[in-house]
């Protein structure tokens, strides 16, 4: 494992959420274009990314809503 497969495992997560600096972005995606690991690793990680995203736009139940400001009421 290269020295940038090390980065882009440390910094995938930064790179999914475009939360990564621009110099830093650089480097991974000229990475990805040597590496078939990292492209396929980032390619997976990426689309269970937004499936995650999109489950957590589903709206919450009504008993889980009442419940929750229940609580925000209590403190
Ligand atoms: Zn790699």
């Amino acid at each position: 494992m290269s020295p940038d497969c090390l980065f882009v495992i440390k910094h995938y997560n930064d790179y999914i959420s475009n939360e990564l600096e621009p110099n830093k972005i650089e480097r991974v995606e000229n990475h990805l274009k040597k590496c078939p690991n990292c492209e396929v690793f980032l390619r997976q990680t990426k689309a269970l990314h937004s499936k995650t995203i999109s489950l957590l736009r589903i709206p919450a139940p009504s008993t889980l809503k009442k419940s929750i400001s229940t609580l925000f009421e209590k403190s």
